[in-house]
């Protein structure tokens, strides 16, 4: 089809996965057909409870505590949203209005517009773009720390930067660990950061857009070690875990802050049935709501828990099998290898990991785009499909072998017996 470019192509290794499966176009199709919207639980009962009900099935499918569900005894729960930005920033705008409110009670001397004016948020320089966006959009600075070598924000990095601006009279206020950068799917050293954001009295922000799938499977979940710091955590059905575009999970401890940041009531809101179930629209942006529940629905129950870490497993070892391949040839260099992205290069100046790059992208055979790792160009190879195979990956492999040959004018093998 002209005018597309094929993310379902088991040739497409670009940016990250765009889920898609059979049992979420029919939880879409449903919902499109149904043609109602949810304001308020009273709009559409099913809408609010379905989401109560998936959210905390898929908080317990990928191991969050307890705290973090609605089926907890306290005010954690859960929500879809559209994007994982509009999560970063949702949460952004509740972390401010919770410091500004807890200063003012503690008698602060500053006016609430001084304590905004003086509030910053942290991440890291291998955050995704939408974190950066979040600080525009809430008008409050982001300073992106430095990562080690390996892509990954650690503790020392943000304790010295909070001392630092603290000394300056600033206040530090929110803080977005990646667990799964975007560049080569590092993830940042949650245990550590934990600690500081709770003594700092700083909100602690989980983004796993991308490998937050990875928790459904318990051997990853080391990962994810210093969860239970967190405020809030999300991650995206949409991109890993075969629910359609959009379809961005996330689950705060605390659902009163999110209340009471964006809590507007007028009379045709009113109905007698406050409290009985989250009113989601207080959650979020938006006044309406759409039934993402239902494509969620969809795929929990027709893949079921081993069905969805078979598919994530399948994917991880594809990856692998491709990193198999790459190592064999010494022309190359893997950068990095996590969960089911690789990042290598040629060895060599980073112009002719460019031209590589270029030269495939001429021959329209298979789709990569670029990452770096460590200040140095390399080439990202995502698996993204479900229909990706084995072969696939091995012809994905030829390409970049038939590019190189053709650049190099020598085959792997020569080198290696040089
Ligand atoms: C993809 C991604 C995002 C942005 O996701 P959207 O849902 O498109 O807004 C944010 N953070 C990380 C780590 C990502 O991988």
């Amino acid at each position: 089809m002209p005018g597309l470019t094929h993310w379902q192509s088991p040739q497409f290794h670009a940016f990250y996965p765009a889920a898609c499966s059979f049992p979420a176009i029919v939880g879409e199709l449903l919902s499109a057909g149904f043609g109602c919207i949810g304001l308020s639980w009273t709009t559409n009962p099913a809408y609010t409870e379905l989401e109560v009900l998936t959210m905390n099935w898929l908080g317990k499918l990928i191991g969050l505590p307890e705290e973090f569900l609605n089926c907890s005894r306290g005010s954690g729960g859960g929500v879809i949203q559209g994007s994982a930005s509009e999560v970063i920033f949702i949460v952004l705008l509740a972390a401010k209005e919770k410091k500004v409110k807890e200063l003012t009670a503690q008698g602060s001397s500053s006016t609430e517009a001084e304590i905004r004016g003086k509030l910053i948020a942290y991440s890291s320089d291998q955050s995704n773009s939408s974190v950066e966006k979040a600080g525009l959009l809430g008008s409050m600075p982001v300073r992106l720390l430095p990562t080690n070598k390996d892509g990954v924000l650690r503790g020392n990095v943000l304790a010295k930067a909070i001392n630092e601006d603290k000394e300056k009279g600033l206040i530090p206020c929110y803080v977005v660990a990646t667990l799964g950068t975007t560049s080569t799917c590092a993830f940042d050293s949650l245990d550590e950061l934990g600690p500081i954001c709770q003594k700092e009295g700083v909100w602690l922000h989980v983004d796993a857009a991308y490998a937050g799938a990875v928790f459904v499977c318990p051997e990853y979940r080391y990962l994810n070690k210093g969860v239970e710091y967190a405020d809030s955590f999300n991650f995206n059905p949409h991109k890993w875990m075969l629910v359609n575009f959009d379809c961005s999970a996330m689950w705060v401890k605390n659902s009163k802050y999110l209340v009471e940041a964006f809590n507007v009531e007028r009379i045709y809101l009113k109905d007698q049935h406050k409290g009985m179930a989250p009113e989601y629209r207080h959650w979020q942006i938006s006044l309406g709501r759409r039934f993402r529940a239902l494509k969620l629905w969809f795929v929990l129950r027709s893949y079921g828990v081993e069905g969805i870490q078979k598919y994530v497993r399948h994917q991880i070892s594809l990856a692998k099998y491709f990193e198999e391949l790459v190592s064999k040839d010494d022309r190359y260099e893997i950068c990095s290898s996590s969960m089911a992205l690789v990042c290598f290069r040629l060895k060599g100046d980073d112009s002719l990991s460019e031209k590589l790059l270029e030269n495939i992208e001429k021959r329209k055979k298979i789709f990569c785009i670029a990452g770096h790792h460590y200040q140095r160009f390399c080439i990202r190879f995502a698996i993204c499909s479900e229909l990706t195979h084995k072969q696939d990956v091995a012809f994905a492999w030829n390409e970049f072998k038939e590019v190189t040959d053709e650049m190099l004018g020598v085959k792997s093998h020569d080198i290696k017996s040089i």
